[in-house]
């Protein structure tokens, strides 16, 4: 039997298949500008022989509904999935759990309703992923569907490090809470860093940094979440690619005041052309890396602001923890950026935090470990892996 992720985007289908017995790829695919003219979509499999393969289709995809027919067809033309019958369980990637979802959930109808409901907390992603679970379910009715929540690995945060200090009654009555994101790929790297260090995760406490082009930080105490950057919405916390993390919010209303910003111009000033990319002009953290090397100003103080709010959020959760045993850093630029990890630690040693230069820009597969010896706290970094994390926790519910 095997066990299908998927992640519906608005405009995208990303799949991937796993056996079910140890969770190993059979295959990986995306279908992306779906509803456009231009749309495509890729396939990577292991073939027979046990060789990797691509396939590649490039007739419009309709809809989310034709989307799953191109996949289900890829699969089968594949020899990776015989029919939908082959399939154990379907693990949905959904983003927003809100506070009803702590756990991954067998999806019913309730489920979905309720997933809905939270659709004013995340109103671009749980559409797009409710839409993929309805097309999934009228074409797959018999098998199992799970949904795994972005937001559920954080709902372990005490109550203290969720509010924020504004008027309960908004709490109450509308949900304004911190929720934080990424809940899949820090519970993962969590796990791997206590299998790696052979330590039960119940002693552990570990800082993990996922830093892509959306980064967040999690506090995680004998294996339950304590704290995380981001907030009620993705755009709390760590500096990112487009997004401008933590902010004085009073800067709202002087930009209102000042330049006749309205609501729409100020949630696309922070969420898409913030960050990275409003100190710079550029997102991509390898540019920008390859430009501060060869000494362009602005790309050096973008590498700067990212690293010492990265520093800031360690140091935070340094003391939130009451000390730390692991840093992980994981995320496009976690696991490949050794200049931002460099710059994260350094000036940390009183604090027990020892890099060492030249493990640091070693490359490695899995896992790579970058402190230097005599460093109290272990720096890690582990690839993550959010499809393997759904697929597994997809599989306990539906054992
Ligand atoms: P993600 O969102 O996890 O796919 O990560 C995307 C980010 O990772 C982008 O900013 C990329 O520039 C960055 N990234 C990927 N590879 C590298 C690399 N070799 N060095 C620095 N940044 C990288």
């Amino acid at each position: 039997m095997k066990i299908l992720v998927l992640n519906s985007g608005s405009s995208s289908l990303k799949f991937q298949l796993f056996l079910k017995d140890d969770l190993s790829v059979l295959a990986s695919g995306l279908i992306e500008q779906i509803g456009d003219a231009s749309s495509a979509a890729q396939l990577w499999f292991i073939d027979t022989s046990g060789i990797k393969q691509q396939r590649r289709q490039n007739d419009p995809v309709a809809d989310h509904r034709a989307a799953i027919k191109v996949m289900s067809t890829m699969l089968q033309e594949s020899g990776t999935l015989v029919d939908m019958g082959e399939l154990a369980g379907i693990g949905h990637r959904v983003v927003h759990g809100g506070e009803a979802f702590q756990q991954p959930t067998f999806i019913d109808a309730s489920v979905i309703a309720a997933i809905e409901e939270l659709i004013p907390l995340a109103p671009l992603h749980n559409p797009a992923n409710l839409m993929g679970i309805r097309v999934t379910m009228e074409h797959a009715p018999q098998t199992p569907q799970v949904a795994v929540f972005d937001t559920a690995f954080h709902q372990s945060i005490p109550e203290h490090a969720y509010l924020y200090a504004l008027p309960y009654a908004l709490y109450e009555q509308h949900k304004v809470r911190r929720y934080g994101f990424h809940g899949t790929s820090h519970s993962y790297v969590a796990r791997q860093a206590a299998l790696y260090l052979e330590r039960p995760m119940e002693e552990l406490h570990i800082i993990t940094l996922h830093l892509g082009n959306g980064a967040s930080a999690a506090a995680i105490k004998g294996g339950e979440c304590i704290d995380t950057s981001m907030g009620m919405t993705p755009l709390e916390g760590l500096v990112m690619g487009t997004r401008c993390g933590d902010l004085d919010p009073a800067i709202l209303f002087y930009l209102g005041r000042e330049c006749g910003l309205d609501m729409a111009a100020l949630d696309a000033l922070l969420n898409k052309e913030s960050g990275l990319k409003g100190i710079c002009g550029e997102n991509d953290m390898r540019t920008i890396s390859e430009a501060a090397e060869q000494g362009d100003a602005p790309a050096k103080l973008a590498l700067t602001i990212f690293c010492y709010r990265l520093k800031k959020y360690i140091g935070t959760y340094m003391a939130a923890l009451g000390g730390v045993d692991c840093i992980v850093f994981t995320g496009g630029i976690g696991e490949n950026s050794a200049i931002v990890r460099q710059l994260s630690c350094q000036g940390m040693e009183r604090l027990g935090i020892v890099l060492d230069g030249e493990k640091n820009s070693m490359r490695q597969e899995e896992i790579l470990e970058i402190q230097a010896t005599g460093s109290q706290v272990s720096l890690l970094v582990i690839a993550t892996d959010e499809e393997h994390e759904i697929a597994s926790q997809t599989l306990q519910v539906i054992i």
